[in-house]
This record gives C-alpha cells, structure tokens and sequence, in this order.
C-alpha cells in the first residue's frame, strides 16, 4: 500500500498544529507482553511523539488501561501536551491531572463474582482497574475457548448491574456501558479541531474509533486509520485503510511524518 503511506505522511504533515494521533498502546505503540506491567514501548517512542508534538501536533492515547499505570509503564507522560484517554474514556489525564469516573458499589459484587468462577489453577487472573476489571488469560492453553466458556455467566451477572463485557487479544473486559473508543474520538476531533487524524490499533476494541474517523472523513478533514496486523484480532488490519506488521513499523511510519512536518 506504498500510495496510501505516501497519502498518510503527506496528509499528517501538512498542518502539523492541526494533526491529531489518537494512539492506542498495548499491542500499537508497545509490543503484546505476557503480564500489562511488562508492557514496554517500540525503540524509539517517546522521540517520535515528542517531535510530533514539539511540531504542534497533538498527541492522545486512547486505552483500555487505568492512566498511572500507563503512563508508569510507557514512560510517555514527556510527551508535550500529551492526551490520555484511560479506561475507554471513563478516565482523562492531561497535565498531570487525572479526571475520573466515581467507582460505583458495583464493582465490589463484580470482584467477588469473578473471585467465584475463576480458579488462580487455571491461569487466569483478574487485573482491577478501579472502574474496569479485565479477565486475562495470556500464557493460558487455548486462551479464546478459556474466556468464551466463561464468558456468558460473566454477561448474566454484569448485564442487570448495567455494565458490558467486551473481548479482546487474550483478554475480557468488564466497563461502563457509555463508555468507548468511538467516543472518544468523536469528542476530541470537535475538540482539537483538527483537519487530519491518525488513529492507530491492534485490537477489536479499536474497531470502534476506526468506525468514528469514517464518520469524521470529509473534504477539509482528512481521516486515516492504520491497523497492526495479528493473528489474534486479524478484522482490525483489515477493518483499517492501512496496516503495519507491528508496533516498530508504526514507529517508523510516524518517524516518517515527523521528518515531513520538519521538512515544511
Ligand atoms: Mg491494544
């Protein structure tokens, strides 16, 4: 897809104080590790954002994790104005200031529940991300059939308390129910007033803002969404106008518009 990439670049860099990244980050900007803790970013990082934003542009991760633990594992709070959109939205950090949604008594059953149906001996384990709890089943033997046979008493018990349950790579999610990745980027596209945007995933839950930039795309905005191929989420790279083999190459694709902002 040389033409695309070549669009991509030129698009992004065009007006960098009105360029958007909208970034996700496990799986995108930081290979897949085998526990969220260990989830380092690609070589080469925390630069290339940096000198996006140091060009104007603005720099937002949008995850599923809870922001301290992000930011404490990326390394990516440098970043000049950086953005973070935690927990689908459910939590904001900018400037050192984290904005969230109360914790509801909920989550407490949810805990308990969970603690219920899931045996430590199987592997699986339950990461607590306050307003959000994920079941995990990496390093797990077949970790899609582990959660799919948990999942529906997972769906009967949070539905009436009015929460979701969503899937990912080797995970599943429990969340707010308004909460998504779709929103996200709808919210900081009219904010930002940005006329191109890159939004970039690896996982089913990225599917959302992809479809959102879709609805963004007109004359005067240019929307662009680059997928990371895998073999766990293979609807992502597809569902995407242009993918990269992983977290590096999307580095290098953002190097790659840093040079050409500079270059203006
Ligand atoms: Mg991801």
């Amino acid at each position: 897809m040389p033409n695309i990439r070549q669009q991509i670049i030129s698009d992004l860099s065009r007006a960098p104080d009105e360029s958007l990244f909208a970034l996700d980050y496990d799986g995108t900007l930081a290979p897949i590790a085998s526990r969220p803790e260990y989830g380092r970013p690609a070589r080469g990082t925390l630069e290339v954002l940096t000198a996006l934003a140091s060009r104007g542009a603005t720099i937002a991760l949008v995850t599923g994790r809870e922001a301290a633990a992000l930011l404490r594992v990326s390394g990516l709070a440098k970043v000049p104005r950086l953005r973070v959109f935690a927990l689908y939205g459910a939590q904001r950090w900018y400037e050192g200031e984290t904005d969230s949604e109360p914790v509801a008594d909920e989550w407490d059953q949810v805990r308990s529940f969970l603690s219920t149906i899931i045996r430590p001996s199987t592997g699986l384990w339950v990461e607590d991300k306050g307003p959000s709890l994920a079941v995990h089943a990496r390093g797990v033997e077949g970790p899609s059939a582990a959660l799919a046979e948990l999942r529906p008493a997972i769906e009967a018990f949070v539905g009436p308390l009015g929460l979701e349950v969503h899937p990912g790579r080797a995970v599943v999610e429990i969340r707010l129910s308004e909460f998504d990745k779709g929103r996200v980027l709808h919210d900081l596209v009219g904010d930002v007033g940005a006329s191109a945007v890159l939004v970039a995933g690896d996982d089913v839950g990225d599917l959302a803002a992809f479809r959102a930039a879709r609805s963004f795309r007109s004359e005067t905005r240019a929307m662009w969404t680059v997928g990371i191929a895998s073999d766990e989420a293979p609807e992502v790279a597809q569902g995407a106008d242009f993918s990269v083999g992983s977290p590096d190459e999307l580095v290098a694709l953002l190097a790659e518009i840093a040079s050409a902002t500079g270059r203006r």
